[in-house]
């Protein structure tokens, strides 16, 4: 069983790290908010003041933040979260499983690379309820070695553990992902606002296209129109899963790396401002697939 410190224990990290505790670990936990310290504490682990503090005697640091500043922000500057493991003398696996730019990701991969640190960055999808159940998809960048020691450990919280490719390729593949989700689900939506408008059926829509080749995920899966996938948000108000604000900053993230790598992605660009509308006009809570009323409700834009 491993020391592992975990820092950024929030709608996702709590039930992360409280895997790693029923997986038998010893998780010493660090977040600036005290209740989910405690909270961490009430399940079996032990309080951190600060993430060095945390990282202290682990074999294993993992921080799951907001953003790309935060992991920055945490590993680089703030006393340097990597300063802190060399000045200690210790050598643990460190672990980004957060969602950020591809460009902070090997920012602070080469940081640790030349600190002599290893690193992975393994961002996820399956959303909290994926964490809590441990049933989480880890999309990993980092040299295979790196890999292979850290991948027991994400073992505790996920069910697919995919190495990407080296320092980034995690992100990388979360964005990537990610963009086709976010295209694919305004294509269902406009379908669906479409069929309404020309008087079809969306149940028999639903038994048309789930059987054809308009068929995806995210019609199948999580359909935005009530009725046909029971589970799907559609079926309580658009309650999350995956509230819209979350879903615009990573296509913000495709886009930026789009850009960086003069990409057409035209699409996702599009998809991403009809986010951000949806974010503007008040819905940034809703689930994302809450764009299908978003559409429902307009003329022609
Ligand atoms: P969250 O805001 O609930 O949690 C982040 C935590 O980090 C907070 O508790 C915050 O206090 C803490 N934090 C911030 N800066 C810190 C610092 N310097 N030191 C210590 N703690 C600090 O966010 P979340 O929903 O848990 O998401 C975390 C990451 O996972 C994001 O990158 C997000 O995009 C990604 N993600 C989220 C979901 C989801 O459904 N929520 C799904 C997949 C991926």
């Amino acid at each position: 069983m491993a020391r592992i410190g975990f820092i950024g224990l929030g709608n996702m990290g709590a039930p992360m790290a409280a895997n790693l505790l029923k997986a038998g670990h010893a998780v010493a936990g660090c977040d600036l908010n005290a209740d989910a310290v405690a909270a961490l504490v009430a399940a079996g682990g032990s309080a951190a003041a600060s993430p060095a503090e945390a990282a202290a005697g682990a074999e294993i640091v993992i921080t799951m933040l907001p953003a790309g500043a935060h992991v920055r922000g945490v590993y680089l500057h703030q006393g340097g979260l990597i300063e802190a493991i060399i000045a200690a003398g210790a050598r643990p696996l460190l672990i980004d499983c957060s969602t950020i730019d591809v460009a902070s990701a090997r920012e602070v991969a080469e940081a640790a690379a030349k600190a002599g640190l290893a690193m992975l960055d393994a961002p996820v999808s399956g959303g909290t309820t994926g964490a809590a159940a441990g049933t989480l998809t880890f999309m990993v960048g980092g040299a295979a070695a790196d890999f292979a020691a850290g991948q027991p450990i994400l073992a505790a919280m996920g069910r697919a553990i995919v190495h990407a490719g080296g320092p980034g390729a995690g992100q990388a593949a979360k964005i990537c992902n990610n963009m086709m989700l976010g295209i694919n689900m305004q294509g269902v939506a406009e379908a669906f606002v479409l069929a309404d408008r020309l008087g079809l059926d969306r149940e028999r829509l639903f038994a048309v296209a789930s059987q054809s080749s308009g068929q995806s995920w995210a019609l199948t899966s999580y359909c935005p129109v009530p009725g046909p996938v029971p589970a799907s948000p559609a079926n309580r108000d658009y309650k999350p899963g995956f509230a819209a604000a979350l879903m615009l900053k990573d296509m913000r993230l495709a886009e930026a790396a789009a850009a960086a790598t003069a990409t057409p992605a035209a699409l996702g660009a599009l998809a991403a401002g009809r986010y951000q509308a949806m974010v503007d006009a008040g819905q940034a809570g809703r689930d994302f697939s809450a764009v299908f009323p978003f559409l429902a409700a307009q003329k022609k834009e």
